[in-house]
């Protein structure tokens, strides 16, 4: 495995591989890896011939009030672990790399950065500017997200259609630990009994799915349902909402397949999850 820090030894890199006709694929990370990334890497291997991963605590994919600097690291651990699961390079640029003096450019997506986490109370729009900022330094043919951030894969799948970019994008399932936390960086922060009261975020969505199941379909049923393990935990969530899975728009009736996402803070960590009711996951 290779490990480059900035765009220019990374295009080289690949320079040949392109011309080779080689199918170059990317998974775009904020590093810490868990399960979850390492599944989209195994995705990625299976698929790619290349397969590139980008580290980047990205300043802007954090929340008002969030540490950036106590985001969890271990660059030397990541590598292993990228390695271990045959990873060709890891890409871990500087922010100046990545955000060089005079850096003015913003990509929105109209409806879609603006809600949600890109609300201002929560991360703000500023948020997904960086997401997709990142991922076209690497030009990869399939890139590859995690149903985690279900809005971020809209976010990136409308904006590669709308600008006509030629990547495929893929995306994967979200990992769970065997109790139903999703597996997240952030989890790192949890006390015992914070990871105790975090595990209402994923009862929560089952919860609604039990709902959805027994024929309830009133938006407003579905996230009582949600919401009652959430006030059971003492969870108060930043939002709790059904959303239709295509534009995010707010829906009255489960009719089809509908994104309940969550989002709350427990204890020093800000967690979201989310579940697709009404149709396949
Ligand atoms: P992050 O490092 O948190 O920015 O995540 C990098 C990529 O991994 C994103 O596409 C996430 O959606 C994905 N990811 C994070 N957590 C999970 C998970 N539990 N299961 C699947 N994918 C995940």
């Amino acid at each position: 495995m290779r490990s480059v820090r900035t765009v220019v030894e990374l295009r080289e890199l690949l320079r040949p591989e392109r011309s080779a006709g080689r199918r170059i694929g990317l998974v775009p990370t904020m590093g810490y890896f868990h399960d979850g990334h390492l599944s989209l890497m195994r995705r990625a291997r299976s698929d790619c011939d290349v397969v590139v991963v980008s580290l980047f605590v990205n300043p802007a994919q954090f929340a008002a009030g969030e540490d950036l600097d106590a985001y969890p690291r271990d660059e030397r651990r990541d590598a292993e672990l990228a390695e271990a699961e045959g990873v060709d390079i890891l890409f871990a640029p500087a922010v100046e790399e990545v955000y060089p003096d005079g850096f003015a450019t913003a990509v929105t997506v109209g409806g879609l950065t603006e809600t949600l986490e890109g609300d201002a109370a929560q991360r703000g729009a500023e948020h997904f500017r960086g997401v997709t900022t990142v991922f076209n330094m690497a030009e990869p043919d399939v890139a590859y997200f995690g149903q985690k951030d279900a809005q971020q894969a809209l976010v990136i799948r409308r904006l590669v259609r709308d600008l006509d970019i030629p990547v495929q994008i893929e995306v994967c399932p979200t990992i769970r630990d065997s109790d139903g936390l999703a597996l997240s960086s952030r989890n790192a922060y949890l006390s015992p009994e914070e990871r105790e009261r975090a595990l209402a975020l994923s009862r929560a969505l089952r919860a609604a799915e039990a709902a959805v199941a027994s024929g309830t379909r009133e938006a407003a049923a579905v996230v009582a349902a949600a919401r009652d393990e959430l006030d059971r935990a003492g969870v108060e969530p930043d939002y709790l909402q059904l959303r239709s899975v295509t534009d995010l728009s707010p829906v009255e009736r489960v009719n089809g397949s509908t994104l309940l996402a969550v989002a709350a803070r427990v204890g020093r960590a800000r967690l979201i999850d989310n579940a697709i009711l009404g149709g396949d996951q």
